[in-house]
């Protein structure tokens, strides 16, 4: 049997930078486990602007709906700011997750217990948080139609759409639902049932999925009670089910509770391919950070964790992930710190690849 395939889009600015120690970690799968991948790599975003002129060549869409995975760096750069709304490096990203049809975007929201003080609220209500958000990804007001800037009288009038139909919901929540199996069996649906017909539908829909899956127990809460509660007690919560506009700002909301930008990992799910596998991106939250670009300075972690979602999520390698996430704990607990985790204690801060060096040396030590 072949091996898994994986297309690395390492992007512009640190996205290399963390990408170079993630190769460095599926090196060591394949070494140390047995476990290969076919790994090609493809320029995107401003990169690909320099050499090809637009931000995602054709021939690497093509790649992208082909491979088990992809798995992408960082876009984007002062370099890049004058150009073209149509060929800005974003685009290269957003035409991957259309063309893909990645629908289910999901977010971790962890803690570990070594970061706790990072966190903007108190260590106790933080320490051991393990939230999934799923935000659907591809409808919502983003998308919905009419959009646009209207006159009205003698005025202007900005419209946009919330617009979802049943499919939509059903199957974000379908993949919502799926995730609470593997994790503690409990979904909250979030939207505005009580103002918005779209989220009357999206509650009947939730609940119509939820009754395929009895073991997970399902709630429903508003969204804007959803932000309290994510800042009050946000570990009552295991996975988080909303739509696109919610989940954009429940997402963000739920990473700063874990801290850094350096240490948050994503996936973005689309329908399952041939192989049972659903097509999949991921992919670091943060963006290509000019200001440290080049430094060796930036925190890879991000990007291994979102390795580590790919061999949970695309690989079924659940027991090898947990693994790659217990080297990072490992390490953060032992005190390892690139620069955006140094406290107010300080201390010398690791690279890049010393990161590299001493998580790689945790999945030595786990063997
Ligand atoms: P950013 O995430 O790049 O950086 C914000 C701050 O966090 C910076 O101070 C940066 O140094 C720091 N930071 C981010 N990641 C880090 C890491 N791994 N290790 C250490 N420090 C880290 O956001 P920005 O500055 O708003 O955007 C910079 C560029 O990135 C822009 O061109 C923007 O459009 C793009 N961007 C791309 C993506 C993406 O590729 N998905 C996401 C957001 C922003």
């Amino acid at each position: 049997m072949s091996n898994p395939s994986l297309l690395i889009l390492a992007g512009d600015g640190i996205g290399p930078e963390v990408m170079g120690q993630v190769k460095r970690i599926i090196g060591w799968y394949g070494d140390k486990r047995g476990l290969n991948f076919d790994v090609s790599e493809d320029l995107v975003g401003g990169a690909a602007n320099d050499a090809h002129g637009v931000p995602l060549h054709d021939d690497t869409m093509a790649k992208a709906q082909e491979v088990d995975a992809v798995l992408l760096g960082a876009v984007g750069g002062p370099k890049y700011d004058e150009l073209d709304f149509s060929v800005k490096p974003e685009r290269g990203l957003l035409r991957l997750r259309k063309e893909m049809d990645l629908f289910s975007n999901l977010r971790p929201a962890q803690c570990f217990d070594a970061l706790a003080d990072f966190s903007s609220l108190k260590k106790d209500i933080v320490a051991g948080l393990d939230i999934m958000i799923v935000r659907e990804l591809t409808s919502g007001v983003y998308f919905g139609e009419p959009r646009g800037i209207f006159e009205e009288g003698n005025e202007r009038v900005g419209i946009n759409t919330q617009r979802y139909t049943e499919s939509e919901i059903e199957r974000a929540a379908r993949s919502a639902f799926e995730l609470a199996m593997r994790r503690g069996k409990k979904v909250c649906s979030m939207e505005k049932a009580n103002v918005m017909e779209s989220g009357i539908l999206w509650r009947e829909v939730a609940t119509r999925v939820g009754k395929e899956y009895p073991e997970v127990e399902l709630s429903h809460m508003y969204a804007d009670n959803g932000a309290m509660q994510l800042v009050r007690a946000p570990k009552q919560f295991d996975v988080i089910l909303t739509d696109n506009l919610f989940g954009d700002i429940l997402s963000d909301c739920a990473a700063m509770l874990t801290g850094s930008l350096g240490m948050l990992p994503s996936a973005s799910l689309g329908a399952p391919m041939e192989s049972g596998r659903p097509k999949a991106l991921y992919e670091p939250v943060h963006g290509s950070a000019p200001d440290i670009a080049g430094e060796g300075k930036a925190n890879p972690i991000a990007c291994i964790l979102s390795f580590a979602m790919a061999l949970r999520y695309s690989f079924d390698q659940g027991e090898e992930a947990a693994r790659l996430e217990a080297a990072v704990e490992k390490v953060l607990a032992d005190g390892a710190r690139t620069g955006d985790l140094m406290g107010p204690e300080g201390g010398t801060p690791l690279s890049t690849s010393e990161m590299g060096d001493v998580i790689l040396a945790a999945l030595d030590a786990s063997l």
